[in-house]
C-alpha cells in the first residue's frame, strides 16, 4: 500500500538538490543536436501547487526552494525552468522532474515514465499530456529494465524513489547494476536520504563498489520537524555529465548558507 504523496514535500530542500543537478545535466546533454532518452522510475505527479494545502501543511517549499531559488542565478537552467511553468500555470506553480526534463527536451528525445500509485499516475498523465511521453502504470525498476537500452542509446534515467519499501535499499542498487550492464552509457541519477537511523550506508557501499567512479553528491540541511529522521538528501550519478561535479560543488555552497 503506497502512501507517499510528494505534494507535501514539493519544492523542498531535497527537490532543490536533485531538481537543480537534473536541470544542469539535461542543459548539457542537449546542447548537442543527437536525440536522447529521458526515462524515469518513480515520476510523481509532475506538477505541484505551492499554494495548496498539501504544501502549506508542511511549509517545506517555503524552507526550500522559496528560500534558495534566488542563490541560484537569473540564468541557471532550474530558474529558467521554473519561470517557464510560472507563466504557463501561475505564480504557486511547481513542476516535478517529468515536466522539468519535458521543458528541457527537444521534439526528437524520447520520454519514459513510470508511477505506480493510481492517483499519481492520473495526475500524471494529465500534466504530461502536452508532451505525449511513454507512460506506465507499473514498478518503476521493472519499466527501466524493460526499456534499456532505449532508442536513442544516448540518455539519462532519473530514479527518485519513496523509500516507503525497506527492501528498496536491496533491490534498487541491484536492478542499477544489472541497467548498467545492458546500457553502458546510461546516466543513471539516484536520490536517497541521509537517514539518522542510517538505512541508506550499506547501499551506498554496494553502489560505490559496483561504480567506483560514480559522482556523489550530499547536503545536509536542518530536520524539517522535530523528531524527522532524514538529515539530508543524496544523488549517485553514474556516467556523471560534463560540469555535474562543478554543478554540485556550487550547489554545496548554495546549501551551506542555511546554516
Ligand atoms: N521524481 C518526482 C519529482 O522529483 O518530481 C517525485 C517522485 S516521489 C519522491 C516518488 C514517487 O514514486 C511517488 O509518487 C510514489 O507514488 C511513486 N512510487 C512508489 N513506489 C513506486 C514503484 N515501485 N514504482 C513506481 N513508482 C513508485
Amino acid at each position: 500500500m503506497l502512501s507517499y504523496q510528494h505534494g507535501f514535500h514539493a519544492g523542498n530542500l531535497a527537490d532543490v538538490q536533485k531538481h537543480a543537478l537534473l536541470c544542469v545535466a539535461l542543459d548539457y546533454l542537449t546542447q548537442k543536436d543527437k536525440p536522447l532518452s529521458y526515462i524515469e522510475t518513480h515520476a510523481g505527479r509532475g506538477l505541484y501547487d505551492l499554494g495548496g494545502d498539501m504544501a502549506l501543511k508542511t511549509g517545506e517549499a517555503a524552507g526550500g526552494i522559496l528560500r534558495l531559488e534566488e542563490a541560484f542565478g537569473a540564468d541557471h537552467p532550474y530558474r529558467r525552468r521554473l519561470a517557464e511553468v510560472r507563466v504557463q500555470y501561475g505564480e504557486k506553480a511547481y513542476p516535478g522532474s517529468p515536466m522539468l526534463a519535458a521543458l528541457s527536451l527537444r521534439e526528437t528525445d524520447t520520454m519514459h515514465l513510470a508511477e505506480l500509485h493510481p492517483q499519481e499516475h492520473g495526475a500524471l498523465n494529465y500534466a504530461m499530456g502536452p508532451w505525449g511521453p511513454h507512460i506506465q502504470q507499473r514498478d518503476g525498476m521493472e519499466m527501466a529494465l524493460a526499456v534499456t537500452p532505449p532508442t536513442p542509446r544516448r540518455g539519462l534515467m532519473l530514479i527518485d524513489p519513496s523509500w516507503e519499501v525497506k527492501e528498496d535499499y536491496v533491490s534498487i542498487p541491484k536492478a542499477m547494476g544489472q541497467i548498467a550492464r545492458k546500457w553502458n552509457v546510461g546516466i543513471l541519477m539516484l536520490w536517497y536520504p541521509i537517514l539518522q537511523s542510517g538505512a541508506h550506508v550499506a547501499m551506498l557501499r554496494v553502489l560505490e563498489q559496483a561504480f567506483p567512479e560514480a559522482l556523489r553528491h550530499e547536503v545536509r540541511f536542518p530536520s524539517v520537524r522535530e523528531g524527522h529522521g532524514m538529515l539530508g538528501s543524496g544523488m549517485f550519478v553514474v556516467n556523471a555529465p560534463w560540469g555535474l561535479a562543478e554543478e554540485a560543488d556550487r550547489i554545496s555552497g548554495i546549501f551551506k548558507r542555511l546554516g
